[in-house]
């Protein structure tokens, strides 16, 4: 049986945009299918904070100046209890709704020469080595399911879920006292848990709430989750408009990428940051990865090894980075540790800086923030925080 397309990705979010973009820069022959059950553009709960990171890797592939009309954000506060810490980061971040940012990322997708439909994925069914995969009445000789948090592909290859968080955002006129900054309140209670202000730039800010689901406590409603919001950032849902709740799939020290020719990148992959909640740039690095496998593979007639190729370029590159985040999200349960954090983070740019690429990127418990936080910890009562 032949392929009526070389690479079928189900979800045009950044991961599934990603992975067209990444294969088409390859190879822009190649016959690319994605499809998303919405309309573009679509609305997607998120906290719309970008990592600068995310666009270098599309600006890699070509794909450059995406937010160049967009208001960067350069200040990152920081706060748990008394303890707080506001600085510059060393690189500006953005915050885009999603409704922009995806519906870019699909324009580019399509201007490189990808194909999109609209239909939401039921079936996804692998067959032998030489047979290409189906995806509801289409045949990919490579599949990348791109397809967020309760992924249809990750289920059809029988993953299980791993943990996860459940979080609610909404837009609301910025208050004073927040503008021009990435606002995070680390929780105290349900922990760990967090509430979020983002300036957008444009009079409004990105307000939320999430927590880690736990199996020894009640899932949080709605109102549970708005509550808590006020409770960390009094006001912030004053005004606030297009609430919308999400899981987050965090990611673990054990994650271990697919073989064959089903690959999967982003959320479907289980890939949020579980120290912030960053998901964006792991479905761009993992989409852009999983792309490019897929090329190589079906340009070498071997499309059964395209997920052996996505493994290799994503475990070298990510492996020791969610180790370190693992290990950095166990210690983050700890009131005394979140505490000497900040205050280590407030005597310490180094530290800081460390920090944040920590928990956007592919940064790692660096030897500074290792004894930046030793010391915080040894002696809390040195706290010249920059507040
Ligand atoms: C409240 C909240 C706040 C967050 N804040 C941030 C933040 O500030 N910064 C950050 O980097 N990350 C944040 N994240 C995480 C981030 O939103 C995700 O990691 C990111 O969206 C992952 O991109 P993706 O392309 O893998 O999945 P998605 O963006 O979820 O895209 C998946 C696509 O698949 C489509 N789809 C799903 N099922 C099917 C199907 N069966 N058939 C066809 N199409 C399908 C969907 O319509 C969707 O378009 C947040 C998440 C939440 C919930």
């Amino acid at each position: 049986m032949s392929a009526d397309w070389d690479l079928v990705v189900v979800g045009a979010g950044p991961a599934g945009t990603s992975a067209a973009l990444g294969a088409l820069h390859h190879d822009p022959s190649l016959r690319v299918l994605l499809l998303d059950r919405a309309d573009f553009p679509r609305d997607k709960a998120c906290g719309d904070g970008i990592a600068p990171h995310a666009l270098d890797m599309l600006a890699g592939i070509g794909v450059r100046g995406l937010l160049d009309d967009r208001v960067p954000v350069r200040r990152l506060r920081l706060s748990h209890g008394p303890a707080a810490v506001e600085r510059a980061m060393a690189r500006p971040a953005y915050v885009v709704p999603r409704t922009v940012l995806d519906a870019r990322l699909v324009e580019a997708a399509l201007a490189a020469g990808a194909t999109l439909r609209r239909h939401r994925v039921r079936e996804v069914r692998a067959g032998g080595q030489d047979d290409p995969v189906a995806v509801d009445d289409v045949r990919g000789a490579v599949v990348v399911g791109a397809d967020g948090a309760h992924s249809q592909v990750r289920r059809a290859l029988g993953r299980p879920r791993g943990p996860a968080a459940l979080a609610v955002r909404g837009y609301a006129p910025v208050a004073d006292g927040r503008r021009g900054a990435q606002v995070i309140r680390l929780g105290t209670e349900h922990q760990p848990s967090y509430a979020w202000s983002f300036d957008c730039g444009d009079g409004t800010a990105n307000v939320g709430y999430g927590e880690l689901l736990r199996a020894d406590r009640p899932s949080p409603t709605r109102a549970d989750l708005l509550a808590r919001l006020d409770r960390l950032l009094p006001g912030a849902t004053a005004g606030a408009r297009a609430w919308q709740g999400h899981h987050l799939p965090l990611s673990t020290a054990r994650w271990r990428p697919s073989d064959g020719r089903v690959l999967l990148a982003g959320d479907a992959a289980g890939l949020v940051n579980p120290l912030t909640g960053e998901g964006i740039f792991y479905a761009v690095a993992t989409g852009l990865a999983a792309g490019r496998a897929a090329a190589t593979a079906v340009r070498d007639g071997r499309p059964q090894i395209a997920g052996r190729r996505h493994r290799r370029a994503t475990r070298e590159v990510l492996l020791p980075h969610l180790r370190h985040t693992a290990a950095a999200a166990r210690l983050s349960r700890s009131s005394r540790v979140l505490t000497a954090g900040l205050h280590a983070a407030g005597r310490d740019q180094r530290v800081f800086d460390d920090l944040v690429e920590l928990g956007l990127a592919r940064g790692r418990l660096t030897p500074t923030l290792a004894l930046g936080l030793g010391r915080a910890l040894l002696h809390p009562s040195l706290t010249e925080e920059s507040a």
